[in-house]
């Protein structure tokens, strides 16, 4: 004979809860939990792009803002001291220069590495 564990052999008054009464607590809560989450995920992402994100960030808006001699910033930066050492190749060091000529952003740094040597 096959045991079971219905509650059926309990007296009524062990249902404290109207029908529907523990479905409304659960939903409630899991409703605050979610909206927890979401605002610890908010939080963090934002923290994140802050601490981690937020210069390359601001880097990527300067990127679109200069974008001289077909050449941006950041590539510009990534070659900058092969330029001043005169190591990069023609096409692209005389787009390097363009660049440094025109971009307010550049034209300083590209002076003092030069300056330095
Ligand atoms: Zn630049």
């Amino acid at each position: 004979m096959p045991r079971t564990d219905q509650p059926d052999s309990l007296p009524p008054e062990w249902e404290p809860c109207a029908p529907g009464e523990v479905a409304r607590l659960g939903k409630r809560l899991r409703g605050r939990k979610t909206r927890r989450a979401v605002l610890r995920a908010t939080a963090g992402t934002v923290g994140a792009a802050l601490a981690a994100g937020g210069f390359w960030l601001a880097l990527g808006r300067a990127e679109r803002e200069h974008d001289y001699g077909g050449l941006t910033c950041a590539e510009v930066a990534r070659r900058g001291a092969e330029y001043v050492a005169g190591t990069v190749p023609e096409p692209l060091r005389a787009r390097i220069a363009e660049h440094v000529a025109r971009c307010p952003r550049c034209a300083p740094l590209f002076e003092q590495m030069q300056r330095r040597g």
